[in-house]
C-alpha cells in the first residue's frame, strides 16, 4: 500500500509528488497520458516565476524528473474509478486495484466542445483543440480560433506565425484574456478578429472546408473558407472517476479550501480541479505543495 497516490501529473500533481516524496511518504503518481497536463501543450509559458520563457513540455519534463529524483514512482495508466471513503483508498485501473492511505486528486480539466453537428467527425481532420500540437499542419493555410480567453489568444498568436491568415471568433465585444496578450493579437496583420460572433457550423466532406459565422448583434451570417478550426473555449473539470461522495461545486470542481482538504478524510484536491479564483501553472504548483503537506499531516497522524 502506498502512503499517497496522486492522480494526475500536471503541475499540481508533479509538485505534490516532489513535496510528498521529500517528506518521506511512499508516493505514486498515476497519469493516463503524459506528464504536464495542459501546461505540456503550451508552446511558451512566460509567467512561471524563475522561467521568463519556457516551453510547456520542457517545464513538465523538468518537473517529472524532479519528482522522480525526489523518490516518487510513476504509473502511466488510466484510473477508471476511485473509492475514496474509508481508511484505505482504492483506485481501479485496468482490472487492478491500487491502494493508498491518502489520495491527492490533481486531474485538472478537459477541453470543452462547441457542440457543432460535424465537430466530432472532423476532429483530427481540421478541427483541433490544441494549436501547439496541430498548428504545424496548417502552415501557409487559413485557420480560425474560437474563444476569447488566454488560450484562444495564445493559440491565435502561435498560428499567426504559421498560417497566412487567422480569424479569431469571439462572442463578446472585448476579450476576456490578459490585455498584454490581446494587444499582441491586435498588432498582428494576419489576424482578423470577429467580435460578437459565433460559429454555428463547420463543414467539409473529409477535411474542414468552411465555417458558418453569425453576428449576434445584427444576425447576419457569413461563410468563411478555412482549413482549420481551433476550439479554445475553456475547460471542464475532469471529475468522472470521483464517485458521489466527494463534494463538488455547481460547475463540477472539487470543493476544498486553501489547505486542499476535501469533505472526505484523506482525500485532497490540487490545481485546476479545485474551486479557485486563478487557474495558472504557478497556482497549481502551489496547490500541489499544500496538498502534499496536508496529506503528510493526515498520514502521519499529525492532524491539526
Ligand atoms: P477561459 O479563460 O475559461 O476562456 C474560455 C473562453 O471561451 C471565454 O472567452 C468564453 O467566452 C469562451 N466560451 C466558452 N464557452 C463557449 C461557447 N460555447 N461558445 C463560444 N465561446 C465560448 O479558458 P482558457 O482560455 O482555456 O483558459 C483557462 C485558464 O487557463 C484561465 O484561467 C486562463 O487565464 C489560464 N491560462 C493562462 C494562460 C497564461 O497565463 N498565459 C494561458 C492559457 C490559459 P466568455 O468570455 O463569453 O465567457
Amino acid at each position: 500500500m502506498y502512503d499517497v497516490i496522486i492522480v494526475g501529473a500536471g503541475p499540481a500533481g508533479l509538485s505534490a509528488a516532489i513535496y510528498s516524496a521529500r517528506a518521506g511518504l511512499n508516493t505514486l503518481v498515476a497519469e493516463s497520458v503524459f506528464s504536464g497536463g495542459q501546461a505540456a501543450t503550451a508552446y511558451e509559458i512566460d509567467n512561471y516565476a524563475g522561467f521568463p520563457k519556457i516551453n510547456g513540455t520542457e517545464l513538465a519534463l523538468k518537473m517529472e524528473t524532479h519528482a522522480k529524483d525526489a523518490g516518487a514512482a510513476f504509473a502511466f495508466r488510466p484510473i477508471e474509478r476511485a473509492e475514496l471513503t474509508g481508511g484505505v483508498k482504492r483506485l481501479h485501473s485496468g482490472g487492478e486495484v491500487l491502494e493508498a492511505k491518502a489520495v491527492i486528486l490533481a486531474t485538472g480539466g478537459k477541453k470543452r466542445k462547441l457542440g457543432l453537428a460535424n465537430e466530432s467527425r472532423l476532429t483530427g481532420s481540421g478541427v483541433s483543440y490544441c494549436a501547439t500540437c496541430d498548428g504545424g499542419f496548417f502552415r501557409g493555410r487559413t485557420a480560425a480560433v474560437v474563444g476569447g480567453g488566454n488560450s484562444a489568444l495564445e493559440d491565435a498568436l502561435y498560428l499567426a506565425n504559421l498560417c497566412k491568415k487567422v480569424y479569431v471568433i469571439y462572442r463578446r465585444s472585448s476579450f476576456r484574456g490578459f490585455k498584454s496578450i490581446a494587444d499582441q493579437v491586435a498588432a498582428r496583420e494576419n489576424i482578423e478578429v470577429l467580435y460578437c460572433s459565433e460559429v454555428t457550423a463547420v463543414d467539409g466532406d473529409f477535411q474542414v472546408e468552411q465555417i458558418t459565422v453569425v453576428n449576434t448583434q445584427d444576425g447576419s451570417q457569413r461563410q468563411l473558407a478555412v482549413d482549420g478550426l481551433f476550439i479554445a473555449i475553456g475547460m471542464e473539470p475532469a471529475n468522472e472517476i470521483f464517485g458521489d461522495d466527494l463534494k463538488l461545486d455547481e460547475r463540477g470542481f472539487i470543493c476544498a479550501g486553501e489547505d486542499c482538504r476535501t469533505n472526505l478524510p484523506g482525500v485532497f484536491a490540487a490545481g485546476d480541479i479545485r474551486t479557485k479564483p486563478l487557474r495558472q501553472v504557478i497556482t497549481a504548483a502551489a496547490d500541489g505543495a499544500v496538498a502534499a503537506m496536508s496529506a503528510f499531516e493526515y498520514v502521519s497522524g499529525e492532524q491539526r
